[in-house]
Parts: C-alpha cells; sequence; structure tokens
C-alpha cells in the first residue's frame, strides 16, 4: 500500500513539474511578445516625437511675426483714438467750409432766382401791353350734314393762304375782309387750337388771370372749340391737362393746387353746377376784407389731382345742368357755361405764393333772336342775352381804350369776371362762325363784333373819342 502511494506521490510529483514547466515557457513567451510589442510601440513614439520637433521648429517663426504683429497692433490701436480726432476734426473744418460755399452759392442763385422772377414778370407784362392783352381769334367750323345741301351750304367764307389773321366772306353779292389775331380754317385740329391758347393757359400757373370766350351763333362750334367731344377734346379738358403736367414738371420746388368750379349763368342769374342745389341763384358778393375782390358764396370748389378728377366734375357738371332744363340744346345755347379754374401755388425755398384763375367760358348764342318776332319766355332769354353780350363788348371795349370807368356791373358775367378781365389779366376771344351760305349775315355780325374788340387794341389812345361807345349787338349788323 506504501509503495504504491509512493508511486502515486511519484508520478503526481512528475505531473506537477511538467506543469510548472509548461507554465514557466507559457510566462517566457507572453513576457517576449510583450517586450517585442512595447520595443514596436516606443519606435513609433520615437517617430512621432521626431515629427513633432520638426512642426515645433518650423512654428516658431511663425509665433515670432505673430508677436510681432500682435505688437503693433497693440501700439496702433492705442494711437488709433488720437489719430481719428485728428482727422474729424480736419473733415469737419473741410465740410463746414463747404457747406458755407454752397450756402453762398444758394443765396446768391436764390437772389438771382428772384431778380429773375421779376425780370420775366416784366418782360411778360410789356409783352402782354404790346400785344394788348385782349386777343381776338376766329374759327370757322367745317360744313356738315345739318348745313343741308346745294346753294345753301356752299361756303361764304374764304382764306388767304399767305396770310393766317384774315379772312373774306360773302354776304349778297359783295365780299367783306376782316383781320383777327389768328383765323383757323375748317381743317384746323384741336391741338392747333390749343397750340396757340397753351401759353395762356400756362400763365395762370404763374399767377395771371385768364379769360377764354367761345363767341358766336348757335350751331358754330363753341361747344366743339370749349369742350369738344370724347374723342376729340376742346380747350377745357386740354387745358386741365397741361396744367397738371406743368404743375407735375414743378414739383420739385412748388406745391400747387388746381381746383374747379363749373358754374351757368341763365337770365342773369348765376347757377353752380357743382353743388348741392344747382337751381338755388347765387350772388357775387365783395370780399369782407377789403380787397376788392369778388367771391361768390356758394360756389363749390373741387380740388382736381388727375384727369379722373376732372372727367368726374365734368360729368357732374352736365348732369345737374340737364335737369335743370327741358331741353339741354336748347338751354346751352341761351345760358353762358363757366368752367373757373384756379390754381393756387407756393414756391417751397422763397415761400412766394400765387394765385391764378382761368376762366373758360361758352357764351349763349349771339343770334338775334329778338328781332325775329320771338315772344314770352324766349323773347326774354334773347333780351338777356343781348345784354349780357354787349354788356362784355362793353367792357372789353372800356378795357382796351384804357377808360376810367369800365361797366363790370351791367351784367352778371362781367362782374363775376370782373378780376380775371382787369388789371394784367389776358383775355381770349374765340370768335366761331359758321362757312354755310345761309348763315352769312349770322357770321357777319359775329366777325364784325371781332373786329371791333380788336380795333380797340390797335387804336392809341387819342383815338378813344373818335370811336365813339360800343355798338350794341344791333348796331354791329
Ligand atoms: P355751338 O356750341 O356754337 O352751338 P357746337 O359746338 O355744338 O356749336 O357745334 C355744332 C355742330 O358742329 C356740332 O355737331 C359739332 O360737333 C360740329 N362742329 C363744330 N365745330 C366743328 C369742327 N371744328 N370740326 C368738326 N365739327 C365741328
Ligand atoms: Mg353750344
Amino acid at each position: 500500500q506504501i509503495a504504491l502511494y509512493e508511486a502515486e506521490l511519484e508520478r503526481a510529483h512528475g505531473q506537477m513539474l511538467e506543469e510548472m514547466q509548461a507554465m514557466e515557457d507559457e510566462k517566457n513567451r507572453a513576457i517576449e511578445e510583450a517586450f517585442s510589442r512595447a520595443q514596436v510601440e516606443m519606435r513609433a513614439v520615437h517617430e512621432n516625437l521626431a515629427g513633432v520637433r520638426t512642426n515645433l521648429l518650423t512654428l516658431q517663426p511663425a509665433l515670432r511675426t505673430l508677436t510681432n504683429d500682435y505688437n503693433s497692433l497693440k501700439r496702433q490701436v492705442r494711437d488709433f483714438p488720437l489719430l481719428l480726432q485728428e482727422t474729424l476734426r480736419s473733415a469737419r473744418s473741410e465740410i463746414g467750409q463747404a457747406i458755407e460755399e454752397v450756402n453762398s452759392a444758394n443765396r446768391e442763385l436764390l437772389r438771382k432766382y428772384r431778380r429773375e422772377l421779376q425780370l420775366r414778370k416784366k418782360c411778360h407784362n410789356e409783352l402782354v401791353r404790346l400785344k394788348g392783352n385782349i386777343r381776338v381769334f376766329g374759327r370757322v367750323r367745317p360744313i356738315t350734314k345739318e348745313d343741308g345741301v346745294g346753294a345753301e351750304a356752299a361756303s361764304a367764307v374764304t382764306f388767304d393762304p399767305d396770310d393766317d389773321a384774315v379772312l373774306h366772306l360773302s354776304h349778297k353779292g359783295k365780299q367783306v375782309s376782316f383781320e383777327l389775331d389768328k383765323v383757323f380754317p375748317p381743317k384746323a385740329t384741336q391741338e392747333d387750337v390749343f397750340r396757340e391758347v397753351q401759353a395762356l393757359v400756362t400763365s395762370c400757373i404763374d399767377g395771371y388771370n385768364v379769360c377764354i370766350f367761345a363767341y358766336g351763333q348757335t350751331g358754330a362750334g363753341k361747344t366743339y372749340t370749349m369742350e369738344g367731344t370724347a374723342a376729340n377734346p376742346g380747350i377745357n379738358q386740354r387745358a386741365l391737362r397741361l396744367l397738371f403736367a406743368e404743375v407735375r414738371g414743378k414739383a420739385a420746388d412748388w406745391d400747387y393746387a388746381i381746383s374747379v368750379s363749373v358754374a351757368e349763368i341763365y337770365n342773369e342769374a348765376l347757377r353752380d353746377l357743382l353743388g348741392k342745389e344747382p337751381q338755388e341763384k347765387l350772388e357775387i358778393k365783395l370780399c369782407p376784407d377789403g380787397s376788392g375782390q369778388l367771391y361768390v358764396p356758394g360756389l363749390t370748389e373741387f380740388r382736381v389731382q388727375s384727369v379722373e378728377d376732372i372727367n368726374k366734375v365734368f360729368e357732374l357738371g352736365h348732369v345737374n345742368r340737364a335737369t335743370e332744363c327741358t331741353n339741354l340744346n336748347e338751354r346751352s345755347s341761351r345760358s353762358h357755361a363757366l368752367l373757373i379754374v384756379t390754381v393756387r401755388g407756393l414756391d417751397r425755398s422763397t415761400g412766394l405764393r400765387t394765385a391764378g384763375k382761368l376762366n373758360l367760358v361758352d357764351l349763349a348764342g349771339s343770334e338775334r333772336v329778338g328781332r325775329s318776332g320771338a315772344e314770352g319766355s324766349r323773347l326774354r332769354e334773347a333780351q338777356y342775352i343781348n345784354k349780357s353780350l354787349s354788356a362784355l363788348g362793353d367792357v372789353i371795349y372800356a378795357l382796351r381804350s384804357r377808360q376810367g370807368h369800365v361797366p363790370f356791373r351791367n351784367s352778371k358775367l362781367t362782374y363775376l369776371l370782373q378780376d380775371s378781365l382787369s388789371g394784367d389779366s389776358k383775355t381770349l376771344m374765340m370768335v366761331q362762325v359758321s362757312p354755310a351760305e345761309k348763315n352769312s349775315s349770322e357770321t357777319l355780325c359775329s366777325l364784325k363784333f371781332a373786329e371791333r374788340v380788336r380795333s380797340v387794341e390797335l387804336g392809341p389812345v387819342s383815338r378813344k373819342a373818335e370811336l365813339g361807345s360800343w355798338p350794341s349787338q344791333e348796331q354791329l349788323e
């Protein structure tokens, strides 16, 4: 049993030694492995270190320049406020000097501008004085279907091809010639007519009062010239368009307000065609401020800013006029239609204010109704028309011949337009005639009226007595 155990022990001891040897081998292998790995890693670290070292070597000069830059920046930052102050000081003084120069140049310009304005007004007045501030134009409408056919519709009017101020009328077998300031033949367009009146229209922007009258027998083209048609508008529409354009062109320096009134004078009663109560009769009154200016209390004034606005105003005027009477055509031939445009301006740089009024008047028909046995209301209308057209002639005559007394108060029309007919205001009489043979005696009357109005201008003041007083409508005939 003991030998058995000893053998067993011997075997176990051998086995243990074997295992110990194996473990020893294992340990040595692991150590060797770890050593060789460590060696490899060590090499890599060495290599890295060398790279870092070369990097450091190249970074050093960069760092040096950075430090330099930083130092110089620090210096600049320290010096900057001083430098800035210095620059600001010199810039400020330069700017101040420039402003002073501009200011004095501006003052000089403003002075010159004011002088120029005065000069312009003076020249204008002189021109008006030389040309006479009342101009008389004639316009002959074309023959229309209403003139009929044959001899009746033949043209009794002829023109001078070399002189656009002359026209000839054949009447009862005789040829009579008339000289006006300008004559528009039938082929003249609305543009042609407007071209000749536009200077007058724009002068109301400069503060002048202007009257443009269309005179003539019914059917001679007064309304065509003043109102025109939708496709071919007349002076009224074109004048407002022009005023808008002119005012827009001056908007840099001036503030303008344009307003319009539309009125009618029928049987010496003045009515507001833009008012709520167009049937109400309006009175013309002296301004209570003692300026001698006239005004019409209650007359509606519409501020207009665009072509759409004027169309609306004209439309309203038409509607009110049409509802006022049974026959618009008849009514319009027996009443005076007025479009009154007021242009108020303010020059922002000089504070100068201007106010000009443009009165566009489509007069009642000048035909002599009273003579053809008219009765009742027709006769009354005719008498009123006759009276107011004669009064207009009287006023123009008195103004032209520079008489001390001008009978403005003899009719509503002349009283209303008093401040637009007197002083340095300007008047254009557009005498409308029909060329038709059958109208030749009315045409003769209208042209005589035109020539009379004009002849006062041509006559020097001393001829006053010789001319006598203004002839009545009947005497004209
Ligand atoms: P009044 O207002 O003097 O009574 P109108 O202006 O109504 O006359 O003119 C009468 C007619 O003649 C209208 O049909 C109008 O269209 C036409 N007429 C007038 N003048 C001209 C013209 N220059 N060109 C074309 N037609 C015209
Ligand atoms: Mg008419």
